[in-house]
């Protein structure tokens, strides 16, 4: 009998119930959305990491040690595995502010270093040098002519322009739903939440309980549900570090005439926004001031952000989620005693919109808050201002350790993924990014099978995958 894997979570996850049913698993893949890549993966930047936007985390070693090696490691991986999920080089601006805890010299040593462990790995692999391309080209220093129109006046002190992909969620959904429909053995269940994953008693594996009252038996579960990892599994213990969770909003328009001339921009550490064009028109945009509306420990959110990220087209839930991520009545008095001005506003616009009918408080909430962030972006990009129509995204990161945007040693500024499985076969899967969801999968899909006994290769890694189709 073929041995049976229950997947939690339907964004990385898709890519490691995808890859145990190429190695003849039973899978059942589970989400509360209705299809996959709905959650953070759909919601964020798009961005396909190269490392520009860690100068964070210093140490360069010859393994990728550091985030920035990490992410072009992540970048590579998914581009060998799927092409489609960013089938262009993209154009960034790496925009070094005033106030950026990072000098313009640091940056610029940081990108040499970057740009010699890029050309190292161009130079060992052709598939490499065919995403990094030439190493004179991966990082240029810009005219200040080039970014002066586009920027607030007498801010940026050094402007270098990078390569990094953007994430096409479109063509890389169709090739994930084409191999859940053509892999053997693949079980589909959207539409419903995880309640519970219990040992089963036995024989062993775990019982995994749906909240429309479904049991799913497996022989190992999966779990990869990112705002949720804390809850179905307490994660303290050895060797799994402290973690935070962070509720944001990405901003989403159309992008105004005279940004599409220019790339994506990223304000590298100090103001802290940035923006991503993508090639038929709109933009996404965040100020993270005003974005990041709430910060608690562990990975887990209330109940009516939960209720948000499932339908953020129904302005009730913006109301009470942001009552509940922004009102000093439900927030942490700590946080809210640290955080900056921007929230403090928009509690109190929320205290006083709330008074209307909740339909239409909902929606003056959401527009308030789009506000925000329209006046906090443009702060830094003008023409931003122009933007009509702009559409919020409701959105979660958890981090490792404490996330404090403002700390230039914070967790925030360094991310890393991890793996780990339990005595029951229970799988848990933290990406940190989604530049790093290959390398987190393929983890996890080799730890599922040792735990099952399959084999493995004499180094540890799974076989080749067999191509579907
Ligand atoms: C604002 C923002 C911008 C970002 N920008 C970038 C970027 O540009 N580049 C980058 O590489 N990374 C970026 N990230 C990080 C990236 O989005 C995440 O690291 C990655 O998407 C996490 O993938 P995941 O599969 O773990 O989570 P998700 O994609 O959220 O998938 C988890 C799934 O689990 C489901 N789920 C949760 N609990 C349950 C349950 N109990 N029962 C059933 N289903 C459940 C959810 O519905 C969800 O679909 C950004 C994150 C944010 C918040």
């Amino acid at each position: 009998m073929r041995p049976r894997v229950c997947v939690i979570g339907a964004g990385v996850g898709t890519l490691v119930a995808t890859g145990l049913a190429r190695h003849g698993v039973e899978v059942v893949l589970v989400d509360e959305h209705a299809g996959i890549l709905r959650g953070a993966s759909a919601n964020g930047l798009a961005r396909l990491h190269l490392g520009y936007h860690y100068a964070g985390d210093h140490e360069f070693a010859h393994q990728a040690e550091n985030t920035a090696q990490r992410c072009v490691a992540g970048t590579l991986a998914w581009l060998r595995r799927y092409p489609e999920v960013a089938p262009r080089p993209g154009r960034w601006w790496q925009l070094i502010t005033d106030d950026s805890m990072t000098s313009p010299e640091a940056y610029l040593a940081f990108c040499r270093r970057l740009g010699e462990h890029q050309a190292s790995l161009a130079a060992a692999d052709p598939a490499a040098l065919a995403v990094l391309g030439p190493a004179q080209d991966a990082a240029r220093v810009l005219d200040p002519a080039d970014y002066a129109p586009h920027v607030r006046p007498g801010r940026v002190l050094l402007g270098v322009e990078t390569r990094e992909r953007i994430v096409d969620l479109g063509s890389l959904r169709a090739t994930l739903e084409r191999e859940l429909r053509e892999l053997p053995g693949v079980t589909l269940r959207f539409g419903r939440r995880v309640r519970a994953v219990e040992p089963r008693p036995k024989v062993g594996g775990s019982i995994v309980e749906l909240t429309d009252g479904e049991r799913v038996g497996a022989d190992a579960v999966v779990n990869c549900t990112w705002h949720d990892l804390d809850r179905l599994q307490p994660l303290g213990g050895a060797g799994t570090p402290p973690m935070s969770t962070r509720l944001r909003v990405v901003a989403c328009a159309e992008s105004p005439p005279a940004l599409r001339r220019v790339p994506s921009m990223f304000f590298h550490r100090g103001v802290l926004g940035n923006h991503t064009l993508f090639d038929d028109g709109p933009m996404r945009f965040v100020s993270e001031p005003v974005c990041n509306l709430a910060t608690s420990p562990g990975a887990g959110v209330p109940e009516s952000w939960r209720a948000l990220l499932l339908a953020p087209e129904d302005p009730v839930r913006w109301l009470e989620a942001l009552a509940a991520a922004l009102t000093p009545a439900t927030a942490d008095a700590a946080a809210v005693s640290q955080r900056p001005p921007a929230l403090d506003a928009l509690a109190a616009q929320v205290v006083t919109l709330a008074r209307r009918a909740p339909a239409a408080a909902g929606a003056a909430i959401h527009d308030a808050v789009a506000e925000a962030v329209v006046a906090g972006y443009a702060s830094l990009v003008p023409a931003v201002r122009a933007v009509r129509h702009v559409r919020l995204l409701p959105t979660v990161t958890t981090d490792l350790g404490e996330a404090d945007l403002y700390d230039p040693t914070g967790s925030a500024h360094r991310r890393d993924w991890w793996t780990r499985c339990d005595e029951h076969g229970t799988i848990t899967v933290y990406p940190g990014k989604f530049t790093f969801g290959v390398l987190a999968a393929e983890d996890a899909v080799e730890r599922a099978l040792r735990h099952l006994g399959r084999p493995t290769t004499p180094a540890g890694r799974v076989p080749e995958a067999v191509p579907v189709g």
